[in-house]
């Protein structure tokens, strides 16, 4: 979902395995956005706080790096209280599935004209050298493609987790935790998710505490990133050899 703020927190509403079913259920970003802001629309918040005293950079859900912002933050409104703090990441609406959907719903304020900002300026909270999520934008999105054709892209374009045997307990704490049934991840059986059963949710890197699974960039995401025909050329026969 990219950052994480006060409406992404909302899916702490539902309870238990249940997010995980959704996960599987709802499997874009769109879809996902869709069921936060609905929880929002149902029961939203009194008052929102966000604590971006430190917060994340880099690759999420759980595996970034600890980042100092030094701010903490608080409104009634909780579109609003995003937009503010997505900005200090250096990020903007369009970047944010959730803010878009909110935005395209005409939910809460995502109109800048209409954003009071109390007790610090925008300048004063934006951090200059923050590491956005890699990924950003899906540039396959733009392609004119039949929609079954891309799908099969972008499910390749998107990373697949792969365990570090030499940091992994066997905690099983990926596999319990993964949405899929029977489980795409299995460290007792392969280092790799299953490729043809992974919706790329990405649970079991959040769930892991060695930060032991790593969601490193596709093939098709290097070549996209550095132009590595070579490289393309080879996956491709790859692919057409196994479909
Ligand atoms: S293996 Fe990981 S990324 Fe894949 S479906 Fe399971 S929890 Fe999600
Ligand atoms: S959660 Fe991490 S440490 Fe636990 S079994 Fe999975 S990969 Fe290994």
């Amino acid at each position: 979902m990219v950052a994480t703020g006060a409406i992404k927190n909302l899916y702490g509403y539902l309870p238990g395995s249940s997010k995980g079913e959704y996960h599987y259920r709802l499997k874009t970003r769109e879809w996902l956005a869709e069921l936060q802001l609905d929880l929002a629309v149902v029961l939203p918040p009194v008052l929102n706080i966000i604590d971006a005293i430190v917060g994340m950079e880099g690759e999420g859900p759980s595996g970034g790096t600890p980042r100092q912002l030094g701010f903490l933050a608080a409104s009634t409104e909780t579109v609003a209280l995003d937009m503010v703090t997505f900005r200090a990441m250096k990020l903007n609406l369009e970047q944010i599935p959730l803010l878009v959907a909110a935005k395209n719903r005409q939910f809460g304020t995502t109109d800048w004209s209409k954003i009071e900002i109390v007790g610090a300026t925008m300048e004063e909270l934006i951090c200059p050298d923050f590491k956005p999520i890699r990924q950003l934008n899906n540039p396959l999105k733009i392609l004119p493609l039949p929609q079954k054709i891309l799908d099969f892209v972008q499910h390749h374009w998107k990373a697949l987790p792969r365990i570090d045997s030499n940091k992994c307990v066997k905690c099983m704490r990926c596999r319990d935790g993964c949405p899929v049934k029977p489980p795409a991840i299995d460290p007792n059986c392969s280092v790799s998710a299953n490729s043809t059963r992974c919706i790329k949710c990405y649970c079991c890197h959040e769930f892991c505490p060695v930060k032991a699974i790593d969601v490193n960039p596709t093939w098709l995401e290097r070549f996209v990133l550095t132009g590595r025909i070579r490289e393309f050329a080879s996956h491709l026969a790859g692919i057409f050899k196994r479909h």
